[in-house]
């Protein structure tokens, strides 16, 4: 079964408090008959519009190919959290790749933020700042505590205050956290507001965006000089470079890389309006997330509160997503306890063994970036920009993110979900023990 139309209607946007409120789009043409372009892109998500946006403005005649709409994958269902840094803790990161790379790697996360600021600004979607931390644990505050100072003092990052009880209480009022931090410079954004500012952006630097126009096959170049083709069902472009966007739907367009990126659902629910109740459950407009393996993540769109927890490592979505996020919803808010779900949706996001995006370039003149493991929503956007100054020749950031590591996840692209799946549920009744 292909994830790709697993769940959803195909060609639409899913049934989504995003989709509900979302900016007005055009309906873009299928692709018919054969083009040429300078780059081809598979995707339209943050990364392949990202990658779009800069090749369309570097000069190049830039295709991109989205089998449903631009921002239908994670990019226009995500938590919409402006995280900081990379996925992994920076004393991991120094360890996994060495001081220097670990820096540079920091230094691109940053710019990481910057430039999704940047952009959603100039699309006109607003931003807010602020991301707390909340800690289950004592020893996850200590934790937390010690990162907030590690980033000051060796990386001068000091937006981040760390909090005790009260003082993440004083703007997280849940029972259920006994300390943590906020984030300053980190952030929140209506994710495919987001997606589809790109999208405006990359259309009007010239970039051509085709819908419903999934990518059956590519036939890559072997030797310089050669075209490769990105095939459709109803056309197909000639192009010099190809750009591999697809996140968790790659399957068997690149197997090599599907198989050390793994696709897991997450699901998150929309609330009925507040109204003044909101201030009870966030004091400020800010979002959240917590240390539960399976986090729980949220913020707030005007007065309602849309929550994401719950994840399954199955190919379709559970029957009834709303029940599922409640428990944890509740869990968090007791004061929410019986509130009104008027949205409830899934999405497809791709995780990798180290939780570090998996940039790779699998054949001649192609390149592939994945496996944002939860933090895309800058690091994808940014990741598209590394893809196209790698295209151009003009930046090396692509090229230090592809020394990292990309482990096979054990059992290959075939048993990899069910021993995943295993290893998830150990983790989630971790979680459910409280150690
Ligand atoms: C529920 C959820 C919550 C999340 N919360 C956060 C968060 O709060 N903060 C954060 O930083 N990250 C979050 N993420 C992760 C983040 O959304 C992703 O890392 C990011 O959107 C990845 O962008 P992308 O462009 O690489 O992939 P996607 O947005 O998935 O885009 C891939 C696109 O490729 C298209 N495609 C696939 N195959 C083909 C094909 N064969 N032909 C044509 N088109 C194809 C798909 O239709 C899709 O539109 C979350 C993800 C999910 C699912």
């Amino acid at each position: 079964m292909n994830l790709l139309f697993a769940n959803d209607r195909p060609g639409e946007f899913p049934q989504s408090f995003y989709a509900a409120s979302r900016d007005p789009a055009p309906d873009r043409p299928a692709l018919a008959g054969a083009i040429r372009a300078d780059v081809a892109v598979v995707g339209a998500g943050y990364t392949g519009l990202s990658a779009a946006l800069h090749l369309a403005r570097a000069g190049r005649r830039v295709v991109v190919l989205e089998a449903h709409r631009a921002g239908f994958g994670a990019s226009g269902r995500n938590g919409g959290q402006i995280g900081s840094g990379q996925r992994l803790e920076m004393p991991d990161l120094e360890h996994m790749a060495g001081k220097p790379a670990a820096r540079r790697m920091w230094d691109m996360a940053e710019e990481a933020k910057a430039l999704t600021y940047a952009l959603a600004a100039e699309a006109g979607v607003p931003t807010h700042r602020g991301i707390a931390h909340c800690a289950l644990h004592e020893r996850e505050v200590t934790h937390a505590h010690h990162m907030a100072e590690h980033l000051a003092t060796q990386y001068g990052y000091d937006a981040i205050t760390p909090l005790d009880r009260d003082g993440l209480a004083a703007l997280i009022p849940s029972p259920l956290y006994v300390g943590g931090d906020i984030d300053r410079g980190a952030g929140h954004v209506h994710p495919l507001n987001l997606a589809l500012g790109i999208a405006r952006l990359a259309e009007a630097a010239g970039a051509q965006i085709f819908e419903r126009s999934a990518v059956t096959k590519i036939r890559h170049a072997h030797h310089a000089g050669e075209t490769s083709r990105v095939i459709t069902a109803a056309g197909e472009v000639s192009c010099d470079h190809v750009i591999l966007a697809a996140n968790g739907y790659l399957d068997h367009l690149e197997p090599k890389i599907a198989a050390r990126v793994m696709p897991i659902n997450n699901y998150i629910v929309a609330t009925e309006p507040l109204g003044p109740r909101l201030r009870e459950v966030l004091t400020e407009n800010i979002a959240a997330h917590d240390t539960k393996f399976v986090v729980n993540y949220w913020r707030a769109h005007e007065d309602r509160l849309l929550f994401g927890g719950g994840e399954t490592v199955s190919y379709r979505f559970p029957r009834d997503i709303a029940a599922l996020v409640r428990k944890p919803l509740e869990q968090v808010y007791p004061q929410l306890k019986g509130v009104k779900i008027t949205h409830a949706w899934g999405g497809t996001l791709a995780i990798t063994v180290n939780r570090m995006p998996c940039f790779r370039r699998p054949h001649l003149n192609c390149l592939s970036a994945s496996g944002f493991s939860g933090h895309g929503v800058a690091l994808a956007t940014h990741a598209g920009k590394l893809m196209a100054e790698a295209v151009t020749a003009t930046g090396d950031g692509f090229d230090v993110m592809a020394t990292l590591p990309a482990h096979i996840f054990p059992g290959g692209s075939h048993l990899r979900f069910p021993l995943l799946a295993l290893g998830m549920g150990w983790y989630s009744l971790r979680d459910r023990l409280g150690f």
